[in-house]
Protein backbone atom coordinates (compact mmCIF):
# COMPACT_ATOMS: atom_id res chain seq x y z
CA UNK A 1 0.00 0.00 0.00
CA UNK A 2 3.00 2.40 0.17
CA UNK A 3 1.68 4.28 3.77
CA UNK A 4 2.26 2.57 7.27
CA UNK A 5 -0.69 0.69 8.84
CA UNK A 6 -0.24 3.11 11.88
CA UNK A 7 -0.74 6.16 9.97
CA UNK A 8 -3.58 4.67 8.18
CA UNK A 9 -5.70 4.17 11.32
CA UNK A 10 -4.98 7.54 12.95
CA UNK A 11 -5.42 9.40 10.09
CA UNK A 12 -8.76 7.30 8.39
CA UNK A 13 -7.02 6.97 4.70
CA UNK A 14 -7.83 4.01 2.60
CA UNK A 15 -5.90 3.14 -0.51
CA UNK A 16 -7.59 1.01 -3.09
CA UNK A 17 -8.59 1.70 -6.94
CA UNK A 18 -12.13 3.48 -8.62
CA UNK A 19 -12.85 -0.27 -9.60
CA UNK A 20 -12.84 -1.27 -6.14
CA UNK A 21 -15.23 1.32 -5.14
CA UNK A 22 -17.66 1.01 -7.84
CA UNK A 23 -18.28 -2.17 -7.31
CA UNK A 24 -18.38 -2.52 -3.94
CA UNK A 25 -20.97 0.29 -4.03
CA UNK A 26 -22.81 -1.58 -6.36
CA UNK A 27 -23.08 -5.47 -5.33
CA UNK A 28 -23.86 -3.82 -1.99
CA UNK A 29 -27.44 -2.23 -3.58
CA UNK A 30 -28.47 -4.97 -5.65
CA UNK A 31 -32.10 -3.75 -7.01
CA UNK A 32 -34.14 -6.82 -8.26
CA UNK A 33 -37.36 -6.22 -10.30
CA UNK A 34 -40.44 -7.03 -8.17
CA UNK A 35 -42.17 -9.83 -10.20
CA UNK A 36 -42.72 -12.94 -10.56
CA UNK A 37 -44.16 -15.60 -13.32
CA UNK A 38 -44.92 -19.27 -11.91
CA UNK A 39 -44.30 -21.31 -8.99
CA UNK A 40 -40.51 -20.44 -8.75
CA UNK A 41 -41.91 -16.36 -7.46
CA UNK A 42 -43.19 -17.99 -4.40
CA UNK A 43 -40.09 -19.26 -2.83
CA UNK A 44 -38.51 -15.44 -4.45
CA UNK A 45 -41.05 -14.19 -2.30
CA UNK A 46 -40.13 -16.52 0.57
CA UNK A 47 -36.36 -15.44 0.25
CA UNK A 48 -37.40 -11.73 0.54
CA UNK A 49 -39.17 -12.36 3.65
CA UNK A 50 -38.08 -12.33 7.37
CA UNK A 51 -36.65 -15.37 7.51
CA UNK A 52 -33.83 -14.96 4.75
CA UNK A 53 -34.10 -11.51 4.48
CA UNK A 54 -32.66 -10.57 1.40
CA UNK A 55 -31.80 -6.60 2.72
CA UNK A 56 -29.06 -7.42 4.84
CA UNK A 57 -27.18 -7.70 1.22
CA UNK A 58 -28.45 -4.62 -0.11
CA UNK A 59 -30.97 -6.16 -2.09
CA UNK A 60 -34.19 -5.31 -2.08
CA UNK A 61 -37.15 -5.33 -5.24
CA UNK A 62 -37.98 -2.24 -6.96
CA UNK A 63 -42.09 -1.59 -8.67
CA UNK A 64 -39.54 -0.57 -11.68
CA UNK A 65 -37.82 -1.22 -14.13
CA UNK A 66 -35.91 2.11 -14.63
CA UNK A 67 -34.79 1.74 -11.13
CA UNK A 68 -33.36 -1.86 -11.14
CA UNK A 69 -30.05 -3.35 -12.53
CA UNK A 70 -31.16 -7.00 -12.06
CA UNK A 71 -34.16 -9.09 -13.12
CA UNK A 72 -34.78 -12.31 -11.56
CA UNK A 73 -36.74 -14.55 -14.06
CA UNK A 74 -39.16 -16.80 -11.25
CA UNK A 75 -40.97 -19.25 -13.24
CA UNK A 76 -42.46 -20.36 -16.73
CA UNK A 77 -41.85 -17.76 -19.57
CA UNK A 78 -44.36 -18.00 -21.56
CA UNK A 79 -44.52 -16.97 -25.45
CA UNK A 80 -47.20 -13.76 -24.53
CA UNK A 81 -44.98 -13.22 -21.47
CA UNK A 82 -41.90 -13.48 -23.09
CA UNK A 83 -42.45 -10.12 -25.26
CA UNK A 84 -43.17 -8.66 -21.66
CA UNK A 85 -39.53 -9.78 -20.29
CA UNK A 86 -37.97 -8.12 -23.73
CA UNK A 87 -39.78 -5.28 -22.67
CA UNK A 88 -39.06 -4.74 -19.01
CA UNK A 89 -35.47 -5.98 -19.45
CA UNK A 90 -34.95 -3.17 -22.49
CA UNK A 91 -36.57 -0.39 -19.84
CA UNK A 92 -33.49 -1.38 -17.45
CA UNK A 93 -30.67 0.99 -17.37
CA UNK A 94 -27.19 -0.36 -17.74
CA UNK A 95 -25.20 -2.35 -16.40
CA UNK A 96 -28.12 -4.76 -15.61
CA UNK A 97 -28.20 -8.13 -14.75
CA UNK A 98 -30.04 -11.01 -15.28
CA UNK A 99 -30.64 -14.47 -13.15
CA UNK A 100 -32.57 -17.34 -14.51
CA UNK A 101 -34.08 -19.01 -11.33
CA UNK A 102 -35.46 -22.31 -11.64
CA UNK A 103 -36.11 -24.94 -14.55
CA UNK A 104 -38.79 -23.58 -16.39
CA UNK A 105 -36.93 -19.92 -17.08
CA UNK A 106 -33.38 -22.26 -17.56
CA UNK A 107 -34.52 -24.76 -20.66
CA UNK A 108 -38.47 -24.85 -20.26
CA UNK A 109 -39.07 -27.12 -17.33
CA UNK A 110 -41.80 -29.77 -17.27
CA UNK A 111 -42.72 -27.74 -20.43
CA UNK A 112 -39.77 -28.59 -21.93
CA UNK A 113 -40.75 -31.21 -24.48
CA UNK A 114 -44.76 -30.97 -25.23
CA UNK A 115 -44.94 -27.45 -23.95
CA UNK A 116 -46.31 -25.20 -27.35
CA UNK A 117 -46.78 -22.27 -25.73
CA UNK A 118 -43.52 -22.16 -23.05
CA UNK A 119 -40.25 -20.87 -24.06
CA UNK A 120 -37.15 -23.09 -24.07
CA UNK A 121 -35.28 -20.82 -21.73
CA UNK A 122 -35.28 -17.29 -21.20
CA UNK A 123 -31.66 -16.75 -22.58
CA UNK A 124 -33.54 -16.96 -26.49
CA UNK A 125 -34.54 -14.02 -25.89
CA UNK A 126 -32.37 -11.97 -23.10
CA UNK A 127 -28.74 -12.73 -21.78
CA UNK A 128 -28.38 -14.23 -18.76
CA UNK A 129 -25.79 -14.20 -16.44
CA UNK A 130 -26.45 -16.63 -13.64
CA UNK A 131 -28.58 -19.66 -13.39
CA UNK A 132 -30.19 -20.94 -10.45
CA UNK A 133 -31.56 -24.80 -11.27
CA UNK A 134 -34.20 -26.26 -9.12
CA UNK A 135 -38.11 -27.00 -9.52
CA UNK A 136 -38.44 -24.74 -7.75
CA UNK A 137 -34.93 -23.82 -6.21
CA UNK A 138 -34.90 -23.17 -2.77
CA UNK A 139 -34.27 -19.48 -1.04
CA UNK A 140 -30.57 -20.38 -0.01
CA UNK A 141 -30.13 -21.45 -3.62
CA UNK A 142 -31.57 -18.37 -4.60
CA UNK A 143 -29.37 -16.63 -2.17
CA UNK A 144 -26.53 -18.82 -3.58
CA UNK A 145 -26.88 -17.29 -7.37
CA UNK A 146 -27.05 -13.95 -6.15
CA UNK A 147 -24.20 -14.06 -4.48
CA UNK A 148 -22.83 -14.93 -7.85
CA UNK A 149 -23.98 -11.79 -9.37
CA UNK A 150 -22.22 -10.11 -6.41
CA UNK A 151 -19.11 -11.82 -7.76
CA UNK A 152 -19.50 -11.13 -10.88
CA UNK A 153 -19.54 -7.16 -10.24
CA UNK A 154 -16.85 -7.97 -8.22
CA UNK A 155 -14.47 -9.00 -10.36
CA UNK A 156 -15.82 -6.34 -13.14
CA UNK A 157 -13.33 -3.69 -14.09
CA UNK A 158 -13.33 -0.45 -16.19
CA UNK A 159 -12.38 -1.75 -19.54
CA UNK A 160 -12.77 -5.01 -18.81
CA UNK A 161 -15.91 -6.69 -20.69
CA UNK A 162 -18.95 -8.58 -19.19
CA UNK A 163 -17.71 -11.56 -20.71
CA UNK A 164 -14.68 -11.86 -19.64
CA UNK A 165 -15.93 -11.08 -15.96
CA UNK A 166 -18.02 -14.14 -16.73
CA UNK A 167 -15.60 -16.20 -17.97
CA UNK A 168 -12.56 -14.95 -14.98
CA UNK A 169 -16.56 -16.51 -12.71
CA UNK A 170 -16.52 -19.91 -14.39
CA UNK A 171 -12.85 -20.44 -14.08
CA UNK A 172 -13.24 -19.66 -9.68
CA UNK A 173 -15.74 -21.89 -10.32
CA UNK A 174 -15.86 -25.16 -7.86
CA UNK A 175 -15.64 -28.02 -9.76
CA UNK A 176 -19.12 -30.20 -9.46
CA UNK A 177 -17.28 -33.27 -8.29
CA UNK A 178 -15.35 -31.63 -6.17
CA UNK A 179 -18.86 -29.87 -4.56
CA UNK A 180 -20.10 -33.70 -4.53
CA UNK A 181 -16.97 -35.03 -2.69
CA UNK A 182 -17.65 -32.28 0.44
CA UNK A 183 -21.13 -32.42 0.39
CA UNK A 184 -20.69 -36.49 1.66
CA UNK A 185 -17.67 -35.62 3.90
CA UNK A 186 -20.60 -33.30 5.57
CA UNK A 187 -22.67 -35.69 5.29
CA UNK A 188 -20.57 -38.93 6.58
CA UNK A 189 -19.60 -35.81 9.50
S1 LIG B 1 -39.33 -24.63 -12.34
FE1 LIG B 1 -40.88 -25.86 -11.27
S2 LIG B 1 -41.45 -24.60 -9.51
FE2 LIG B 1 -40.42 -23.22 -10.98
S3 LIG B 1 -42.03 -22.34 -12.22
FE3 LIG B 1 -41.33 -24.17 -13.28
S4 LIG B 1 -42.70 -25.80 -12.59
FE4 LIG B 1 -42.92 -24.09 -11.16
Amino acid sequence: MGLHDAAITRHNVLVTSVDNVLNWARLSSLWPMGFGLACCAIEMMATNASNYDLERFGIFPRSSPRQSDLMIVAGTVTMKMAERVIRLYEQMPEPRYVLSMGSCSNCGGPYWEHGYHVLKGVDRVIPVDVYVPGCPPRPEALIGGLMKVQELIRMEQIGISRADALKKLEEKALDPRVFVEQERKVAQA
